[in-house]
Parts: structure tokens; C-alpha cells; sequence
């Protein structure tokens, strides 16, 4: 089977999978409280999720990560998880993992490290449960670090991603470390993303550019430029005083487009072969078209061929914005 090579000669290797748009917190950056969730009949069902995927897989995907709206909302995710986990074992796939906001994992870390997950991204902008409450509208922290401690004892690591908000957890910068520090928690940063015109619009005084945050970081601290990419938006440094390895996301910045091995796909089947342009290919229809993987197979040669060099957010920051926010909500960030 001929793997996957984008027109630039990058393998594509990393799949991002949304299962769900549905989510149990409302942060109030990614979603309005009262949100229309799209009809049962749009979303790809487990059976095409696992179909989808796995083409993927042999078409060179080695690394799925599973996301939504909060993927572990999704009725039956163990099944589709379980259903990946066969190619865990077959050697196919050298990474399982998800991106989620916790709230579901003192339930599920422990069948999840039973099939093959090993490392979680768990979301997490705030140790103080009343601005977590305010943050996430649904949300109550201790449900959250009793999944974050249901997966440390199921033996999953964790890596926190917090979003960089100004004047909310501005003041949690070293509280937050600290606290990844003692439970071996990595962190990561992420930078807001400005909302899009549907929801109600971040205030601009939010805005937290991790240029900043790193420089308050190293007032305190010596930190040294790891070389270690994932492929994907985000930059490492370590603290050498304390050995923590810490990460900045910033989605809007086109760093590492020359090196990235990854496409998206939401949970309608739409696949975006780039973080920060409007392009996508309709892969349900094709999957919902014939039982032959051989039709799909060519829907996903086609799309990766037309997969762009990169993406420039900086000339039309507005307009990218509303997109990305699409995409957070649909993709999973
Ligand atoms: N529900 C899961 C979770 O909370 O991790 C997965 C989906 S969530 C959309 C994925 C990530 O996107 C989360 O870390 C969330 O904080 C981040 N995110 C959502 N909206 C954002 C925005 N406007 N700017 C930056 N990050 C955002």
C-alpha cells in the first residue's frame, strides 16, 4: 500500500479525529452557553468512524488522536477506541491518544490504558473552582483532578494544556507549574484564539500573546529551546531549574508548516488538510457512497494531493479567526 505523500513530500502520519461536536463544559472562548449541535444523521457513526480510520491507518497513519467536543461524551467511544486498539497490537499504529476536558475520566482512564492509550492531553486553564466553574459555565474542578487522578493511577501520563487568558489565569502562571511539577504532569501552553463572529467575542483585554507569558516565565527561571517537534504548532522549552519541560501553542503562528504530517477530520467526515485554510474534502460522502475502500482510498489521495504548503494567518487574522474557531469546536482544537 502506497503511504500517503502530500504534493511538498510529507508523509502524512498524523491523524486528528473528532468524534463529536457535543461537549459537557461551554468554556466560554470555544462555545456560546446555548449551542445547535448538528442532527444525529450528519455525524459519521462509530462503524464509519472506525471504516474512515482505519483506511488511514493503512495508508500509513501511525498516530490517531481522538477529540471533539469532548470525545468521552460520545455514546459508545469505548467501542471505537477499542476498535483502534487492534492496530495498536497489529503494530500499525504507534500511538492512541486523545485531547479532552477530564470530566469523564475517573470512568474511563482506566479501560482506556487497558486498550493502549498511554499518554492524555487533559484541558485545564485554572486550579481555582470557582474561576473553573466561571470559565467552563458546566464545568466543576474536583470531578476534573479526580479524572486527572484516575488516570495517573491507570499509569496514563498526563500533559495539562491550559489557554493563556490575561487577567483570568495571568496569576496561576507558577501555581500551575508548580502544581504540574509535584503530580509529573507535563504542561502546555495555548494561546487564545480570538471568537468568531458567533459567539460572544473574547475581550481583546484577554488576550495573553506566550511571548509574554515565556517572558514571565524566564524572569524567574532559565529556560533552554528544545529541538523536539511534534509535527505540529507547538514549541518546547526546559525550565533547568526544576527539569519541567514546557510547551507554547500558538495556533495563529505558522512555525513548522514545512514539517507537518498531520490532517483533520471532523465529526461529519469533512477532512482539513491545514490548520489555517479554508480547504477541506467531504469524505462521508464517498464512505456513505460505496461498501469499496478502494472509492474512499482515492477520496483521501485526492484531498492530501491539494494538502497546501503552509498557511500565513498574519494578513487576514480576522477572518482566520472565525475559521479556527469552526474548527475548534468541530475538530477539537
Ligand atoms: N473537549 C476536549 C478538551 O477540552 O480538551 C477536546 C476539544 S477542545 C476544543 C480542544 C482544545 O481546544 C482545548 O484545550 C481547548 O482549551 C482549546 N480551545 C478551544 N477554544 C479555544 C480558543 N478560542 N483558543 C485557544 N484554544 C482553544
Amino acid at each position: 500500500m502506497q503511504q500517503l505523500i502530500d504534493p511538498f513530500a510529507r508523509a502524512i502520519s498524523y491523524l486528528r479525529v473528532s468524534v463529536t461536536d457535543r461537549c459537557d463544559f461551554r468554556c466560554t472562548y470555544c462555545m456560546s452557553e446555548h449551542m445547535t449541535f448538528l442532527p444525529k444523521a450528519d455525524l459519521l457513526s462509530l462503524e464509519e468512524l472506525d471504516r474512515l480510520c482505519t483506511t488511514f491507518v493503512r495508508l500509513g497513519v501511525q498516530k490517531l488522536r481522538i477529540t471533539g467536543g469532548e470525545p468521552l461524551v460520545r455514546k459508545g467511544i469505548l467501542t471505537f477506541f477499542e476498535a483502534m486498539s487492534r492496530h495498536l497490537q497489529t503494530g500499525a499504529l504507534k500511538e492512541l491518544t486523545l485531547t479532552t476536558n477530564g470530566s469523564q475520566l475517573a470512568k474511563f482512564a482506566q479501560p482506556l490504558a487497558d486498550l493502549g492509550v498511554r499518554r492524555i492531553n487533559v484541558s485545564l486553564d485554572t486550579l481555582d473552582p470557582k474561576k473553573f466553574q466561571d470559565i467552563t459555565r458546566w464545568g466543576r474542578l474536583p470531578q476534573v483532578l479526580d479524572g486527572i487522578e484516575a488516570a495517573r493511577a491507570a499509569g496514563l501520563r498526563v500533559k495539562i494544556n491550559a489557554v493563556a487568558l490575561k487577567g483570568f489565569n495571568e496569576n496561576e502562571l507558577f501555581p500551575l507549574l508548580d502544581w504540574c511539577a509535584a503530580n509529573d504532569h507535563d504542561l502546555t501552553f495555548i494561546e487564545v484564539m480570538p471568537m468568531g463572529e458567533d459567539m460572544s467575542p473574547l475581550r481583546l483585554d484577554q488576550y495573553w500573546p506566550l511571548k509574554d507569558l515565556r517572558a514571565r516565565l524566564a524572569e524567574r527561571f532559565t529556560l533552554t529551546d528544545l529541538a523536539e517537534r511534534t509535527g505540529g504548532p507547538a514549541r518546547y522549552v526546559r525550565i533547568e531549574e526544576t527539569g519541567q519541560k514546557v510547551g507554547f501553542i500558538t495556533p495563529l503562528t505558522h512555525n513548522f508548516c514545512e514539517s507537518c504530517n498531520r490532517v483533520r477530520l471532523t465529526c461529519t467526515g469533512e477532512l482539513y488538510m491545514c490548520l489555517g485554510q479554508e480547504d477541506m474534502a467531504d469524505l462521508r460522502a464517498p464512505l456513505r457512497a460505496s461498501p469499496d475502500d478502494a472509492v474512499l482510498e482515492q477520496a483521501i489521495r485526492a484531498a492530501i494531493a491539494r494538502k497546501p504548503k503552509g498557511h500565513d494567518f498574519d494578513y487576514s487574522r480576522q477572518k482566520v479567526a472565525g475559521q479556527m474557531t469552526r474548527h475548534m469546536s468541530h475538530t477539537g482544537g
